[in-house]
């Protein structure tokens, strides 16, 4: 993996402002995206995850609002840029997957049409054959026929609308991806092949590209690195084996005991309770009144992540380091 960095993310906070109360979805989270890389981010529902993605995007709607921090994109401040540098930055240096988009296309429009709407959105003086050139390659690139541009979505399979949304995303050629829930509402043996293309199309472009999802399996199968949030914080980013093979915060445990082994039959442990209300955060670090190792002092502090090697970070306190 190219250890240069395509994104780096520091301190970002996102409210949303309820009333007068603040409630804290992002809180403080720093993370470095390698160029290349497949970085997954898990965490349970309400965790922060697609908040943190309309964030970087500068998609998030009132009464979300980005409180600090930076995310800083060929050394520029993507939170910082004016209107409309965002918008030219958006789908041409950094572009989203969002959640759901295959059914966010218009059924009664043909998918050409939707690409073109796309392409000249960003790019002036390009002829019509240039564009249906460039729609024909798009889909290519991602496993369809030509003939998809003829068609309306009602006409696609879920993984061929998934794809054509794939296509959508990439027509800039982006250096970053951020892939939200990329695959959640398509079947098993579908989720597999379209992740795949989803893989092959980063590759190809030789993008980073974030990963945002619940799917363990999916996790294993196509990131390098995993980052897993809880109540709005990173708590720990590990490279995915070493995360698989050696979970070290006491949530990231419980998430690997949670899962199925084919070799090993065992009762599967749940993860006790549920995640804490964000306007109602248990003092300290958050997953104390879950936490099977809490004692006393984890409910005095909020414990920072921190390296426990060079290339982990975990906010435990009671988590030690690890010779590099
Ligand atoms: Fe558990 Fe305490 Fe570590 Fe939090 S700081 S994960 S409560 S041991």
């Amino acid at each position: 993996m190219n250890q240069d960095i395509a994104l780096q993310v520091n301190n970002l906070r996102v409210s949303y402002m309820t009333g007068n109360r603040e409630v804290k979805a992002v809180d403080d989270v720093s993370f470095s995206l390698y160029a290349g890389e497949r970085l997954g981010i898990v965490g349970e529902s309400g965790s922060g995850k697609t908040t943190l993605a309309l964030a970087l995007m500068r998609l998030h709607k009132p009464p979300a609002y980005i409180m600090g921090g930076e995310a800083i994109l060929n050394g520029r401040d993507l939170l910082a840029l004016e209107r409309e540098e965002m918008r030219q930055t958006r789908w041409s240096k950094l572009s989203l997957i969002p959640q759901g988009s295959m059914n966010s296309l218009n059924p009664v429009v043909k998918i050409k049409h939707q690409m073109a709407d796309a392409i000249e959105a960003h790019e002036s003086g390009w002829t019509r054959s240039q564009i249906g050139k460039r729609i024909g390659e798009l889909l290519g690139r991602v496993g369809l026929p030509e003939s998809v541009a003829e068609m309306y979505p009602h006409e696609l399979s879920g993984g061929m609308k998934q794809r054509v949304c794939i296509a959508l995303a990439i027509i800039l050629e982006p250096s970053v991806i951020i892939a939200d829930e990329p695959t959640s509402a398509l079947d098993v043996v579908v989720q597999r092949v379209v992740m795949q293309t989803l893989n092959d199309v980063q590759e190809e472009l030789n993008a980073a590209m974030i990963i945002i999802g619940h799917d363990m399996g999916l996790m294993a199968q196509s990131a390098d690195r995993l980052a897993v949030m809880y109540a709005g914080k990173m708590v720990e980013v590990s490279p995915i084996k070493s995360f698989f093979h050696d979970p070290q915060h006491p949530y990231s445990k419980l998430l690997i005991s949670s899962l199925p082994s084919p070799e090993e039959k065992r009762d599967l442990a749940g993860i006790p309770g549920s995640q804490p209300s964000l306007l109602e955060l248990p003092s300290g670090c958050a997953f104390h009144p879950r936490c099977p190792i809490a004692i006393e002092q984890c409910q005095q502090a909020i414990p920072p992540l921190r390296h426990i090697r060079s290339d982990r970070r975990v906010a435990c306190d009671l988590v030690e380091d690890q010779a590099s």
